[in-house]
């Protein structure tokens, strides 16, 4: 096991990444930047490392700076969280260079994964059902629209290196066509410095189902079931929950047993996530995350598996916690993300929180690294945190949902709480009625 975890992130996930450790008698190194210095993780870790200034690419992002930390605080592994360098292959590949662990898969499913065209390939070869689309990367000399009929209009344009929702547009009929290639790929060259795209068919009502993976990289791999990510907002989540609404424990079994499997085959290692569209009955692959993902304690609350400790055991040398017989789905889990924005507008307001109250009782989490007199800094992500609530069933996690919103407090910035206690009493939400386009149509009040 190793002895001192140098923690590579920030906010709720840093402190989360942090209780695992002590939990497993690991020593831990916070690094910040100056933003930082008073942040939850940094009071709480055993060391504490300042790498920079604010921006991202001066501290969280800077590698020089991360080896440098690792070094003096003798620290044998680094756990990247999400976001910033999680899943940059080079960053792993560098710190194995020093001798220093990555807490997370191996670079090269990270770098195969990170290239959504490489990755589609990838899952077909696994026999893992894909989005419908061009069969890799749309080049300038090619003739997209010959490629966009045949795949039948409405298409998506993604970028290969996309994320976060970013470079990806819509061509409702032909006539939109070469406008949605042209922005995507202006916008995927200046957010990832890759300009490559593809094309996909678009659908119209799908739900985001994804599967929860587990490797040990020796071809030992398990699934542990789904989350629905169907509330979205600009392509990004809001609201998960598992199991999913829309399925059953046959189709559960099905998908799950060809993504272990497909896991298996890869000898991935750590955790991970299989992103599913899935309408009318099928699913369809459109990308694999190689980290540990926000909405993580969905799957924890069903599964009693602790994914964080279970990721440093597994980088470890460690065997997988459970065999496929043994995972078990109890009850059922709702994640809300509070984000500190206008609820209407969702413009960011960050800013000192004057009054905090988290709320408590039977099957509620609270997953957050803010306290009474905490400044949320304008620099990075709006999470307040995450308030995860569990139930024996789906009608008793919204009722104790319902609840646990009423309950907590969080004054001084404006933050997304309205919403949620909005949401949580609409038919279809409680109904588990709607698809990817919901909230958004909810919100220009067209349901
Ligand atoms: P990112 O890596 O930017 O998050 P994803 O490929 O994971 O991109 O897609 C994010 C979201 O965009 C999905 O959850 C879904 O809402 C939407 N989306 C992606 N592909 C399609 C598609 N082919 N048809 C309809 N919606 C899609």
């Amino acid at each position: 096991m190793f002895d001192k975890i140098l923690i590579a992130n920030r906010g709720e996930i840093a402190l989360r990444i942090l209780r695992a450790c002590k939990e497993l008698g690991i020593s831990t190194v916070a690094v910040h930047s100056t933003a930082d210095a008073d942040a939850m993780h940094v009071r709480l870790a055993d060391e504490s490392v300042c790498i920079g200034p604010p921006p991202s690419k001066d501290s969280y992002l800077n590698v020089p700076a991360l080896l440098a930390a690792c070094e003096i605080t003798g620290a044998d592994a680094v756990h990247p969280g999400y976001g910033f360098l999680s899943e940059n292959a080079r960053f792993a590949e560098i710190l194995g260079e020093h001798n220093l662990h990555f807490i997370g898969p191996k670079a090269e499913h990270i770098r195969l994964m990170g290239d959504k065209i490489e990755a589609k390939k990838t899952a077909r070869r696994l026999g893992i059902p894909v989005v419908p689309g061009s069969d890799g990367a749309v080049a300038p000399g090619d003739d997209a629209m010959a490629i966009a009929k045949e795949i039948g209009f409405p298409v998506l344009v993604k970028a290969a290196a996309g994320g976060g929702g970013r470079g990806m547009k819509v061509a409702q009929t032909a006539q939109d066509l070469a406008l949605a290639l042209s922005t995507a790929a202006n916008e995927a060259k200046s957010a990832f410095g890759d300009a490559s795209v593809y094309l996909e068919k678009y659908l119209q009502k799908p739900r985001h189902i994804e599967i929860q993976v587990l490797g040990d990289g020796r071809g030992g791999a398990i699934h542990l079931g789904e989350r629905d990510c169907s509330l979205q907002r600009r392509h990004q989540k809001v609201w998960e929950e598992g199991p999913s609404p829309a399925l059953d424990a046959a189709q559960r079994n099905r998908i799950g047993g060809i993504v272990a499997k497909a896991m298996q085959e890869m000898k991935y290692l750590g955790v991970g996530t299989v992103e599913f569209l899935y309408e009318d009955g099928e699913f369809y692959f459109i990308e694999m995350n190689t980290r540990i993902q926000v909405e993580h304690p969905v799957t924890e609350m069903i599964t009693g598996i602790d994914l964080v400790l279970e990721q440093i055991r597994i980088a470890a040398g460690g065997d997988l916690p459970a065999t496929q017989d043994q995972v078990q789905i109890n009850g059922h889990a709702i994640e809300c993300r509070v984000n500190a924005e206008n609820p209407v507008t969702f413009r960011p307001s960050p800013g000192k929180i004057l009054q905090y109250h988290p709320p408590g009782g039977l099957g509620v989490r609270i997953d957050s690294a803010v306290y009474q007199g905490y400044v949320i800094p304008p620099y990075y992500d709006s999470l307040v945190g995450k308030l995860i609530v569990h139930g024996k069933t789906r009608a008793e996690c919204l009722m104790r949902l319902r609840r646990a919103l009423d309950e907590m407090v969080v004054e001084g910035i404006e933050t997304t709480l309205p919403l949620f206690r909005a949401l949580v009493r609409e038919t279809d939400i409680i109904d588990g009625d709607y698809h990817i386009h919901w909230l958004e149509q909810y919100l220009a009040g067209q349901t």
